[in-house]
């Protein structure tokens, strides 16, 4: 289905659950996040695929399974099996932080995985350890490896790179693009969120990319089908690729072609706008599916152009 602006919605980003076993420093507060949510407040699996099924119907063709720590969930496995069955779905993808990937990895790729995104802010024990406040480095690695060596291609790596934090790992990450066939991808923090945001730690897509070009040479343009967001790269001679995710320095709503689902049910036209749609309501109100169709038809009419807002939820409860 068509937004107002002419782009093709065909892609919904599901957030599982609210709960996170890290607590990184730009996304929940050390103690965690204070008003999670009852388990009867949180989309059962049925709830979940009945929204999805619809979705179908209205043209969606892609799916994102997100947290929190969507690995968390209970029954987690299953939910992506049952996904799979879904005929019209072509790409269910999972973002995680790569803590609980190594024993999951097999069982997902099984039940229907593509692929997963892991986010991974840090190569060095330490930093990685200072970023999420309780992950282990070595456990992400070997989750990475796992998924790559089980065919979970493409592994794409998120680093949201913070300007006195760890942007001295941005060579180390390009370097690994030249040793592992990932898509290891620079994000833009973003002002999301009442704890994380600061200004002065913002490094904007041209800079990371001037850092590596003074080190390695140029970067050379890959042009993709279906890049996303994402602008990508290649340094001479390596296997794996850059990418770039720069919500603030680049006009990336213009392609912007997905919803959200929280874990509680709300769906959100647009990551940048706290509008939100409480599907959980109408769905448990025992309202007809036509009235939850439209619902949707106008929560994807809500999108706004561009970034409207900064969203006061934390990314961990939207399902970044
Ligand atoms: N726990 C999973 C993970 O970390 O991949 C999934 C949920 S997490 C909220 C999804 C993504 O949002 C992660 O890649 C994380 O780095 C990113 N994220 C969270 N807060 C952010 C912020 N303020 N700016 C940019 N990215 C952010
Ligand atoms: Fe958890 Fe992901 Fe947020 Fe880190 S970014 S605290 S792993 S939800």
């Amino acid at each position: 289905m068509k937004d107002n602006y002419n782009r093709n919605i065909d892609y919904l980003r599901i957030s599982v659950i609210d709960r996170c076993n890290l607590r990184c420093i730009y996304c929940m507060p050390e103690e965690g996040i204070s008003n999670l949510l009852p388990h009867s407040e949180i989309l059962t699996y049925e709830e979940i695929l009945k929204i999805v099924q619809i979705g179908v119907d209205l043209g969606i063709r892609k799916i994102r399974i997100t947290g929190g720590e969507p690995l968390l969930r209970r029954g987690i496995v299953n939910f992506i099996e049952n996904l799979s069955k879904i005929e019209e779905i072509n790409d269910i993808g999972l973002t995680t932080n790569g803590v609980l990937l190594k024993s999951f990895a097999k069982d997902l790729y099984k039940a229907g995985l593509k692929r997963v995104n892991v986010s991974l802010d840090s190569l060095s024990e330490d930093k990685f350890r200072y970023i999420t406040r309780i992950g282990n480095l070595k456990d992400v690695l070997e989750g990475v490896e796992e998924a790559y060596s089980l065919g979970l291609k493409p592994v794409k790596i998120n680093v949201v790179v913070m300007r006195g934090i760890n942007d001295d790992e941005i060579l180390n990450f390009a370097l690994w693009s030249k040793e592992v066939e990932y898509q290891i991808r620079f994000i833009e923090f973003m002002p999301i969120g009442p704890n994380s945001w600061r200004k002065e730690l913002f490094i904007s897509k041209d800079d990371i990319k001037r850092i590596i070009e003074k080190e390695f040479g140029k970067l050379i343009p890959v042009s993709m089908k279906k890049s996303g967001p994402a602008e990508y790269f290649i340094l001479e001679g390596a296997k794996g690729l850059l990418g770039f995710i720069s919500p603030l320095t680049s006009h990336i709503c213009v392609r912007c072609n997905r919803l959200r689902l929280t874990a509680e049910g709300k769906l959100r036209p647009c990551l940048f706008s706290d509008k939100e749609v409480d599907l959980k309501q109408i769905l448990r109100s025992g309202a007809s599916e036509e009235i939850l169709k439209e619902k949707i038809i106008n929560t994807i009419l809500q999108k706004p152009q561009g970034m409207a807002e900064r969203p006061q939820r934390p990314m961990s409860t939207i399902g970044g």
